[in-house]
């Protein structure tokens, strides 16, 4: 078994649902050495997995909101390195990331594996999301900003999606990506029972240090990167709250529809420019 990032050998670690989850012997990258192809890819993505909760979302049309914001969080945190341009969001799903990057001056699209998300972005949210993987896709132009926010864990062939973006990016372009950090305190302290081990639907674990170790080969320089907030319901906070610290009435004063961030240890993202 060959490690799909650096191409070196890998062991079984442990199992998931007889799913063998291995280590790279030298880049640090955890893996599910996926069998599928890019067929399967529209399978496990199919329109259960945005509304079926387990794995997937329990009502991603619900999450609107926030991540439109997110989208408008990321656009912020570029505004300190480059003009808005042309933007490809990878796994734009119905738009929404999209439309926070518009909102903030971007334009461009999205490609999407499940066919209703990309027919629903048309449809609702008026932004062209193509149907489609990024290996897979043919484009006719190049883009200045290639987005991928909680998508690399899902890559069947992350090496060569990630030369792809190289690739469809302009010289000096940009590749943001946030994922989940399979070193991160959580991460080390629920070992196989951390939400994100959950194949087929995720099958690349990365940490920080070892995706930047790959990008940096291919063609990428890290410019910045940190700890995204995750964004949680009022009503959800509070019950967190009184789990924690008791039932007082106060946290009854949460209004339930507002959206609280709080630090994501175990999520990062980072921003990477194509070497000229
Ligand atoms: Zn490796």
């Amino acid at each position: 078994m060959f490690c799909p990032l650096c191409g070196s050998s890998a062991k079984t670690v442990f199992t998931i649902k007889q799913a063998p989850i291995a280590d790279c012997s030298e880049c640090s990258h955890r893996f599910y050495k996926a069998t599928h192809c890019a067929n399967t890819v529209t399978q496990i993505f199919d329109d259960n997995y945005f509304t079926g909760g387990g794995a997937g979302y329990s009502d991603y049309a619900s999450e609107k909101e926030m991540l439109i914001e997110r989208g408008r969080m990321y656009a912020k945190k570029l505004a300190g390195i480059t003009h808005p341009g042309r933007i490809l969001d990878v796994g734009a799903a119905c738009g929404f990331l999209l439309k926070g990057f518009v909102d903030a001056g971007w334009n461009g699209i999205g490609i999407e594996p499940n066919r209703s998300m990309a027919a629903m972005a048309r449809s609702e949210v008026g932004l062209n999301v193509l149907p489609g993987t990024l290996e897979n896709a043919q484009f006719e132009e190049r883009f200045d900003l290639i987005s991928m926010i909680q998508v690399v864990g899902h890559l069947f062939d992350p090496a060569m999606a990630f030369r792809r973006a190289h690739d469809l990016l302009n010289d000096e372009g940009l590749l943001l990506i946030e994922t989940w950090d399979r070193t991160s305190i959580s991460a080390r302290i629920f070992g196989k029972r951390w939400h994100e081990y959950s194949p087929p639907s995720v099958v690349q674990w990365f940490s920080a240090k070892g995706l930047s170790d790959f990008l940096s080969h291919i063609g990428f320089e890290r410019l910045a990167g940190g700890r995204p907030a995750k964004w949680i319901s009022g009503g959800h906070a509070a019950s967190l709250l009184k789990y924690k610290l008791g039932n007082k009435r106060i946290f009854d004063l949460i209004p339930e529809d507002m959206m609280i961030p709080y630090p994501a240890e175990d999520l990062f993202w980072a921003v990477y420019r194509k070497r000229s």
